[in-house]
């Protein structure tokens, strides 16, 4: 696997990369776990070569949030990445990526402002801004994001519509531990205590599911039965459980027609996100474009 630092270096090295065909990208901030793997191997599945990147954006923390602390494992990253067989890593430092006096930023106003932009504001003027800046490096034909973040999602597929990128957004599913809990960088912060009590938001999206089941579609119940899960839980405080639209994340009155129902919540000091699609939406692509992206890149 090479690795690379430099911008320059990276897009030479990815124009040549995408003389062997389809070009695959994965966007990461590191301390990778299985799944940011499991991106990588649908993407080399998909794809004739995969690019990875490890950048821990800073423009994507607000002050007080754990950016200096945000788990950095590099050695423990390329390794996994050598054994997956990817072809090439792009890992920047933050002033190749950000050089001095930059001030453009991508913002996608609406979409970027609920949910975790809500509750996080610029955060996703931090990651559109980057994901922007990687795309143009990198120009893969596809890139794999993880419904994990699905408010990330609906940015950038936004994003990849507004701003004409000829790129197809990949959506894979959520890579769970045995017991349920989302796989993420985030989780290894987590107390013994803390991470047994961090079941919750599976437990929770989990009550929704077996109401769906039951027929029940009517967002004010399903969201009331969220919420009693998390009633009265220590050291657990809800950020937010949402019923909403995947596409513009607005809130939806009744989820037959299909919605993402997301939470968030601080278990002790770390923030912790989940969700779940309700069956009858697609999780994969939204490919809008899909015969002219073709065009586009032949
Ligand atoms: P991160 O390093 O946290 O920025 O994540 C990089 C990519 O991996 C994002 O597209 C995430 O949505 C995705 N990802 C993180 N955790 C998971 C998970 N448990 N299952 C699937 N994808 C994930």
């Amino acid at each position: 696997m090479r690795i690379l630092t430099t911008v320059r270096e990276m897009q030479l090295a990815c124009r040549n990369l995408k003389r062997k065909g389809t070009l695959g990208m994965v966007p990461t901030m590191g301390a990778l776990h299985e799944g940011h793997l499991s991106l990588v191997r649908r993407a080399q599945g998909e794809c004739d070569a995969v690019v990875v990147s490890i950048f821990v954006n800073p423009t994507q923390f607000a002050a007080g949030e754990d950016y200096e602390t945000y788990p950095r494992t590099f050695d423990d990253d390329c390794a996994k990445l050598e054994a997956a067989g990817v072809d090439l890593l792009f890992a920047p430092g933050p002033d190749e990526m950000y050089s001095p006096g930059s001030t453009t930023f991508v913002e996608v106003p609406g979409i970027g402002d609920r949910l975790d932009g809500a509750s996080r504001p610029g955060h996703f003027c931090g990651v559109a801004t980057v994901v922007a800046k990687l795309f143009n490096i990198v120009s893969p034909q596809r890139a794999y994001f993880g419904q994990k973040d699905a408010a990330q999602i609906a940015v950038l597929r936004a994003m990849i519509r507004d701003l004409d990128f000829p790129i197809e957004l990949v959506a894979c599913p959520i890579v769970r531990e045995p017991d349920g809990l989302a796989m993420s960088s985030r989780n290894r912060y987590l107390s013994p205590q803390n991470r047994g009590r961090a079941l919750i938001l599976h437990q929770a999206l989990q009550t929704v599911c077996q109401l769906l089941e039951s027929g029940e579609t009517r967002s004010n119940v399903l969201q009331r039965a969220l919420l009693s899960v998390f009633a009265g839980q220590e050291d657990i405080r809800l950020d937010y459980a949402a019923i909403v639209d995947p596409y513009t994340l607005l809130p939806v009155a009744d989820t037959a027609r299909g919605a993402l129902i997301a939470v968030a919540a601080w278990v002790g000091s770390t923030r912790l996100i989940d969700n779940i699609l309700t069956e009858n939406l697609p999780i994969e692509n939204l490919n809008l474009q899909q015969g002219w992206m073709e065009e586009t890149h032949a």
